[in-house]
């Protein structure tokens, strides 16, 4: 680990993003019924912030949303919101349900092009209005993190999620548990910070852009993408019908192991035709960890010769978002082909040939 802190920037202004999710959710005295928190009075109902010594405003989506129900418009107006204040605050801290939040945070990432203040995802599993939430602490120490700079600079300026004392890369992490406090991971990537009695940064993981760059945005997405998961016995017609959904750009498919699928000649002569009318079709593993690496076995070999491209040691949330960037931005296959075998915002490792 190296650049320890709680470094503390005195009067560093934050944007508080309040999406929606179980953190906002406080118990009604009278009916005991959880309600929606109002973010306006924040300060009057968490004293704690007023301790930390910061500049904190509030935005809060109205209605506030269940992350099962967020999505692109969602995601471009949280964008929207950044980009409008971008030059008014240090950083962000966006408050948004658990479900979705990893599937945000990677599309985020690839929206927020040249960034180089923090964005913090963080949430709860527990309503911040109930005595055992954790959602405080996360809120707490998010805003922690999105204030802390050294030399004048930030000292994580990416889109992350922190949660349960970890900070993660946004575009690495999922969700890995609908009920613990501890709920996502980020298995292909190291954390960027523990938060302890000090917050540790590990300098060494966390990217730094080029600060002569502005903040440049991206709106468009394209929702024609799909995933297909494997299973031994899935059925020719499933697939068949998948591939052929009118204007369908691109799949992304999860595989077995290090990217392994059935050698049937249906079914790489149906991956076959789909790459050879446009489609981009994407291998991710279904394992939580470690990377496809088609040359391992013949069953990859055959997915190779038929077109379909790795996903290296990508999320499913990562890849299916950085599709619908990608052909959101109007790139004709070839150039997403080309975008999928890149890191674009740290979303992939690429081992060295
Ligand atoms: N259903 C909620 C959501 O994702 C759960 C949560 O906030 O953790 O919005």
């Amino acid at each position: 680990m190296t650049g320890n802190t709680n470094t503390r920037q005195e009067k560093a202004s934050i944007l508080l993003i309040y999406t929606g999710g179980t953190i906002g959710m406080i118990e009604n005295p009278e009916t005991g019924a959880l309600e929606s928190f109002n973010f306006q009075h924040l300060k009057d109902n968490m004293p704690e912030l007023k301790k930390l010594g910061y500049a904190v405003s509030t935005y809060q989506f109205d209605p506030p949303t269940d992350s099962a129900e967020m999505g692109p418009e969602g995601w471009q107006k949280i964008v929207e919101i950044i980009a409008g204040n971008y030059h008014l605050y240090d950083g962000f801290v966006v408050l948004h349900g658990t479900d979705t939040m990893s599937y945000t945070a990677s599309a985020l990432s690839f929206m927020l092009e040249n960034l180089s203040k923090p964005v913090i995802f963080t949430g709860s599993q527990l309503p911040i209005g109930v005595l055992r939430t954790d959602g405080k602490e996360n809120l707490i120490t998010a805003i922690e993190i999105a204030a802390a700079h050294e030399n004048g600079l930030p000292v994580a300026p990416e889109v992350c999620i922190f949660f349960e004392n970890t900070l993660l890369r946004g575009n690495r992490t999922r969700k890995i548990n609908a009920d613990n406090f501890n709920a996502f991971r980020s298995y292909n990537y190291p954390p960027l910070a523990h938060a302890g009695v000090t917050i540790k940064y590990d300098t060494t993981q966390i990217y730094y852009p080029e600060l002569r760059k502005p903040l440049k945005t991206h709106l468009m997405l394209d929702r024609n993408i799909a995933i297909l998961k494997l299973f031994p016995g899935i059925s020719p017609q499933i697939i068949e019908n998948i591939l052929a959904t009118p204007g369908l750009k691109g799949v992304v498919m999860e595989t077995f192991g290090s990217g392994n699928a059935p050698r049937d000649e249906w079914f790489i002569s149906m991956l076959r035709e789909a790459v050879g009318r446009g489609l981009v079709i994407v291998n991710v593993t279904q394992c939580v960890g470690g990377s496809v690496e088609m040359l391992r076995y013949e069953t990859g070999q055959k997915l190779m010769e038929a077109g379909v491209v790795s996903g290296y040691d990508s999320t499913t949330e990562s890849a299916v978002t950085k599709l619908m960037f990608l052909f959101g931005q109007g790139l004709t296959p070839e150039e997403v082909k080309e975008h999928m075998n890149c890191s674009l915002i740290g979303e992939i490792t690429i081992p060295d040939k």
